[in-house]
């Protein structure tokens, strides 16, 4: 093992590098009352919209795998032109049940950031909103939430509110981050109380929601690839750097039973950090996937895409 990760570190230093690649990026692909969806009321892109898009991309460009991309970056094995990669985010149930099948009939295949998790884990903090913001709507979660702050955590609260705002963040971003950052310890245990008394059982929709290690092992004997994506889905750019060590530890222990190093990562959110690209060479990673629209891409640990829901 150390022999050849040394070898493609060593790989690695030489590829500072100028890959061509147009990446792009998916999240929940479902319809309302189909198995992903699962009565949930969360939303995403329609599978009719995602399979035209498919294939109006599979027709204008070369369509290839993370294999190919892991040699390119590797070995600097040329891409093809207009070289496209299919990658999709969180491992949820939705690249099961609606994308696996139509990449599998297109022969096509997808990178897959799935979270670390074990499989009678609870929701990471993002999916419990989405759950919640589906329930109540945003507003009545707010209120929910406030009225179970104390007065330091509200003052938090404001102090943020007020930094989002000057920044031309929309109203649910800035909600929606003061949840997943300032105030993400206080609000995680009051937002699976919330599920408690307005949904069900959190560890249930967890299971839901996920792929689980069958459905892994069937994507993958299928021709899928999987990359990481942390444990708890954090902004990298808002916990401390044990914590991003953690979190990425855990992605490649999760990974060692599903992929062959080196491994593909993809920041949670898009947040960055410096330290990131070290500990990932460190887990045997070695690219990581950004949400910044970039077509050419100078670093192996920036490789920049494009939001799929946004393609034109
Ligand atoms: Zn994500």
């Amino acid at each position: 093992m150390r022999a050849s990760s040394a070898a493609w570190l060593q790989a690695l230093e030489f590829s500072a590098m100028n890959l061509n690649l147009t990446v792009l990026m998916y999240h929940y692909v479902r319809d309302a009352g189909d198995a992903a969806e699962a009565g949930s009321g969360i939303r995403g892109m329609s599978k009719q919209k995602f399979c035209a898009q498919v294939d109006t991309i599979a027709r204008t460009y070369e369509m290839v795998s993370w294999k190919d991309v892991r040699e390119a970056v590797l070995e600097k094995k040329p891409l093809p032109e207009r070289a496209c990669l299919l990658t999709f985010d969180d491992g949820v149930c939705d690249h099961y049940w609606n994308v696996f099948p139509e990449l599998a009939r297109r022969k096509l295949s997808g990178l897959f950031f799935a979270l670390a998790r074990a499989e009678d884990a609870n929701l990471p903090l993002p999916f419990k909103l989405h759950f919640l913001i589906a329930r109540l709507g945003l507003e009545n979660l707010r209120a929910e939430i406030w009225n179970r702050l104390n007065e330091a955590q509200r003052a938090i609260y404001r102090d943020a509110e007020a930094r989002y705002r000057l920044r031309g963040k929309a109203e649910t971003d800035v909600v929606k981050g003061i949840f997943q950052r300032d105030l993400a310890d206080a609000v995680n245990p009051l937002l699976s109380e919330l599920i408690a008394q307005h949904i069900g059982s959190e560890q249930e929709l967890a299971r839901q929601l996920f792929l689980n290690d069958a459905q892994i092992k069937e994507m993958r004997a299928g021709g899928m690839h999987f990359g990481g994506h942390s444990a708890t889905h954090p902004w990298f750019d808002f916990i401390s750097p044990a914590q991003r060590a953690d979190e990425i530890r855990a992605s490649r222990e999760g990974l060692t039973r599903v992929e062959q190093p080196p491994f593909a990562f993809a920041y949670p959110y898009g947040g960055l950090a410096d330290d990131a690209p070290q500990l990932f060479q460190q887990n045997h990673f070695c690219a990581a996937f950004t949400t910044r629209a970039s077509v050419t891409h100078a670093d192996p640990f920036y490789i920049g895409r494009f939001d799929g829901e946004e393609w034109q």
